[in-house]
Order: C-alpha cells, then sequence, then structure tokens
C-alpha cells in the first residue's frame, strides 16, 4: 500500500523501523539480518538515522539483497548535531556513504531545535533535493509552531513529518494539520516503543486489554490491530522487529478491516500527551 507524497513521489505506508536492534549492537549481524528478513518478508520502505548507528550494516543488507534501488525507499535523518546549513550538507554525504547509495528516499530533521538553526537546516534540506541526494524532504517531531515556520520559508514543501503515534497519543490535532498542508504523517513507536524507551512491555499500548480484546474478536494479534488502526487513519508507520515472527506479523495487517466502533475504542485510549517520547523527559539522552 503506498501513499502519495505531494511532491507526487510515493511511498510505501508499512516500513521497518530499526531504533535499537539488538540494543544497540551494530557489531554484530543483528542489524543486517534483521532488514534482510524484512526485505524477504516484502518491506520495502525501511526507517533509520544516522542516531541509530546502522546505517553501515542496513547499506549492507540492501547491497546484498538484489533487490532493485528504485523499488525501495530509504529513510534517513539528520541528527540535532549535525544541523546547520553546511553540517547538514555534509552529514546526508556521509549517511549516504554508509548506505552505499547514491540518493535517500526521504531525508528528514529528525528534531526541531532552535528555530534559526532548523530553518538552516531545512535550507540544506532543499539543496540536497534540487542535487537528486534526496528525493523528497521533510521533517520529525515538528509541531505546528515548527511547521508554520517552515511553510512561511520553504521553497520545496516538506512531504512527511514523523512523529510519536500510538494508541495512548493519537494525535488528532497534529495529523489534521499537517493533512491539510498535505504532509503525510508517519507514526513511530506506533506499538509504544522499543527497549531504547525504558518502558516496561506491560504498560504499553500492545499489552493494553482493550487491544487484546478487539485483537481476539478479528482473530489478530495486538500489534495488528494498532498497525491496522494506524493505517486505516491514512497514517504511513514504521514498526520496528527484530524477530523473524513478528517482521511477518506486522506486515499482514491488509486481510482485515477494523470496524468503527473498535476504531473508536482504540481512539478512546489516548491519553493526549507523548507516551514513549516522555522517555526523553526521564533522564533518556541518545
Ligand atoms: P515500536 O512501537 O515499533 O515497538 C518496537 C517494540 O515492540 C520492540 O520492543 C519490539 O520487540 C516490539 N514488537 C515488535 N513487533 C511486535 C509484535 N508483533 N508484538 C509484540 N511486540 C512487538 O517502537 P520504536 O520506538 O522502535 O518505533 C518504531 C520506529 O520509529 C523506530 O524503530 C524508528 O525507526 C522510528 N523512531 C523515530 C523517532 C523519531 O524521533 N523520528 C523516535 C523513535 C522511533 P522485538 O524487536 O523484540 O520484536
Amino acid at each position: 500500500m503506498d501513499l502519495v507524497l505531494s511532491n507526487g513521489n510515493k511511498m510505501p505506508a508499512l516500513g521497518l523501523g530499526t531504533v535499537a536492534i539488538d540494543k544497540f549492537k551494530t557489531n554484530k549481524d543483528s542489524v543486517k539480518t534483521s532488514i534482510l528478513t524484512a526485505l524477504e518478508v516484502g518491506y520495502r520502505h525501511i526507517d533509520t538515522a544516522t542516531l541509530y548507528k546502522n546505517e553501515v550494516q542496513i547499506g549492507e543488507a540492501i547491497a546484498s539483497s538484489g533487490i532493485k534501488r528504485e523499488d525501495l525507499f530509504i529513510t534517513t535523518k539528520v541528527w540535532n548535531t549535525d544541523q546547520g546549513y553546511e553540517n547538514t550538507i555534509e552529514a546526508c554525504k556521509r549517511s549516504l556513504d554508509r548506505l552505499k547509495l547514491s540518493y535517500v528516499d526521504l531525508y528528514l530533521i529528525h528534531w526541531p531545535l532552535d528555530d534559526e538553526l532548523y530553518i538552516k537546516t531545512y535550507e540544506a534540506l532543499e539543496r540536497l533535493y534540487s542535487d537528486g541526494l534526496a528525493k523528497s524532504i521533510g521533517l520529525s517531531n515538528f509541531y505546528k509552531k515548527h511547521l508554520d515556520k517552515i511553510l512561511s520559508m520553504a521553497s520545496i514543501a516538506p512531504v512527511v513529518n514523523q512523529i510519536e503515534i500510538n494508541p495512548y497519543f493519537v494525535q488528532e490535532e497534529i495529523v489534521r494539520y499537517c493533512k491539510s498542508k498535505n504532509i503525510v504523517v508517519t507514526a513511530w513507536s506506533p506499538l509504544g516503543s522499543g527497549s531504547w524507551s525504558g518502558i516496561d512491555t506491560e504498560i504499553k499500548p500492545v499489552s493494553d486489554p482493550v487491544i487484546k480484546k478487539i485483537a481476539d474478536k478479528y482473530g489478530k494479534t495486538p500489534a495488528q490491530v494498532i498497525i491496522r488502526w494506524l493505517l486505516s487513519r491514512g497514517l504511513a508507520t514504521i514498526p520496528k522487529s527484530e524477530k523473524e515472527h513478528r517482521i511477518k506479523e506486522n506486515f499482514q495487517v491488509l486481510d482485515f478491516d477494523l470496524d468503527e466502533d473498535d476504531n473508536s475504542k482504540i481512539n478512546a485510549l489516548d491519553r493526549g500527551k507523548p507516551f514513549a517520547s516522555s522517555a526523553y523527559n526521564n533522564g533518556f539522552s541518545f
């Protein structure tokens, strides 16, 4: 299932998230194995970031997969310490070297820092787009205030905003705002986050009793129900797994649909505040 971005490029709505595979032990083969498994299962959209320190392994997996470059959709992101005009250009080139690619499909500003800095960073993204090093450019963790600043200066529109969305942080308002500006929203931490957050699995949305009950009704798993709910909202999402059976499970979500009542029950789980990203406020730092 592809989503058409405002520049006409297509992005598979469902991708593989890759943060903290094997708890960031990127010296082992775990990242490469996870990516190759996902590509075999049928994923064509892979989400990474300089921060995740796995671009080299992802590049190796892509190179050895035998899949044509144009059939893949690879996203990476400029990290905070690389922001600014020249720094961002260089950071993107280093990411491309690590990924062994001549372009990325989507290059994002990972987090908005101060206004002046992310505007300079966005100008660099426009240059990368014009030079063909990024086929699409966009944002991550940008809210209305930041989006308005970018939209007022951009000569090349951002096509994606990647933000935390899961049943505990439904984010209707910003989703509606992005849609009104032709920006596709990608949901990160759809299942409630990976090991990086330090949050116990038992309290994540993927363990929620309401979701479990809905899953039982459809003969699906809680993760499949959450992913289906996100896709039905017209969002993209990038669940992460490094386990073969879950990589497969998370991809098998198009053979059922949730009825209106069940979608409403999931929407009602909203707590109206960040769930996974609350870990950032609990002393977590990259
Ligand atoms: P997710 O919400 O995707 O959850 C991942 C966790 O759920 C892992 O612990 C995984 O374990 C487990 N899991 C995966 N599939 C299932 C399943 N079917 N049933 C039960 N548990 C499952 O968390 P992430 O935080 O990783 O978010 C997804 C992606 O979003 C990231 O990997 C990254 O690419 C991106 N992201 C972007 C951010 C940004 O600022 N732009 C911030 C955070 C994430 P296991 O691997 O053992 O299966």
